[in-house]
């Protein structure tokens, strides 16, 4: 294919294929010229970092990293991408494709394997927007040797992820990316942008992952279980939901009372200090 985001050549390339877009998939597939060129840059892709993308679709991003990058590893679900994805890639010798699910993959394994003799890793990605949320966490949570996060999320996403833990719209995902990165939403996209277009504008957030979390959570093992148990009984407070999730009503009444926070308060109103001295407290 010449032209990635020209939309006529974009779907004769599929019919050729014999390919019809899944939304199960999450494929919706740039078409805006000066999207994946703006993402590359702010990814700071260059000649001595490694960039691991995951969804490349027929590889309208991956073509803009890797004029950029040392190399880049783009991983694709879906096979039936294969020979168009190839076609595509040709010109690029230091981009390369693996095949499988980016949920189960060794991504430490495939990172050394790859990016052994890069100064720096980098993800960008359009993300699949069926499992966005589950693709950020595992990339945090794993702990990966990886600089940042450079990703094309749905916009109300994006809000409620860079939103500051304790306001209104923070959630455990919030609270998971802020204990791990510096996240900022870079720029937003319309919904037109994309073949076929979604039902909601779209937003590139960048995470600057963190080498140590900014508060001393103590047990992070507990620390998820508490944000998981007291973000899924929202509407509870926090002492209700805490104690439905196994932990002591005492330890967090007695942790309220010393951060000077009435008993009514619900956990999605603490902050990221709080809610580590109130793990701390239940240990
Ligand atoms: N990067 C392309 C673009 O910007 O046009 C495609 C982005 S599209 C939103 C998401 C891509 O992720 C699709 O190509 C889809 O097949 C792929 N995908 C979906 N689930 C995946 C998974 N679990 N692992 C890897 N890729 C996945």
């Amino acid at each position: 294919m010449k032209k990635l985001t020209d939309i006529g050549e974009v779907k004769r390339a599929l019919e050729r294929h014999g390919i019809v877009l899944s939304k199960g998939l999450g494929q919706n597939f740039l078409i805006n010229p000066t999207v994946c060129p703006r993402m590359a840059e702010y990814c700071g892709a260059d000649d001595s970092t490694g960039v691991l993308e995951i969804g490349p679709g027929i590889g309208v991003l991956t073509v803009e990293l890797a004029k950029l990058a040392k190399r880049v590893v783009a991983i694709e679900l879906d096979e039936r991408l294969k020979p168009l994805l190839e076609e595509n890639l040709e010109p690029y010798p230091n981009a390369q494709v693996v095949w499988g699910d980016a949920m189960k993959l060794n991504l430490p394994a495939l990172i050394e394997e790859h990016f052994s003799d890069c100064r720096r890793v980098v993800v960008c990605a359009n993300l699949p927007y069926y499992i966005t949320s589950p693709i950020i966490m595992m990339l945090l949570e794993q702990r990966l040797p990886i600089e940042s996060i450079t990703v094309m999320v749905q916009k109300e996403a994006a809000e409620r992820m860079c939103a500051p833990v304790g306001s209104r719209e923070s959630g455990a995902v919030t609270v998971a990316v802020h204990y791990h990165s510096v996240p900022s939403v870079l720029f937003s996209v319309s919904a037109g942008s994309f073949l076929p277009a979604p039902k909601v504008d779209s937003a590139v957030m960048k995470l600057e992952v963190l080498q140590q979390p900014p508060v001393d959570a103590g047990d992070e093992k507990q620390f998820r279980r508490l944000i998981k148990a007291g973000f899924s009984q929202r509407r509870k407070t926090l002492l209700n939901a805490v104690s439905a999730g196994g932990f002591s009503k005492e330890a967090a009444a007695a942790a309220l009372d010393e951060m000077g926070l009435p008993r009514t308060a619900r956990l999605e109103q603490l902050t990221l200090e709080q809610l580590a001295h109130l793990n701390r407290c239940l240990s």
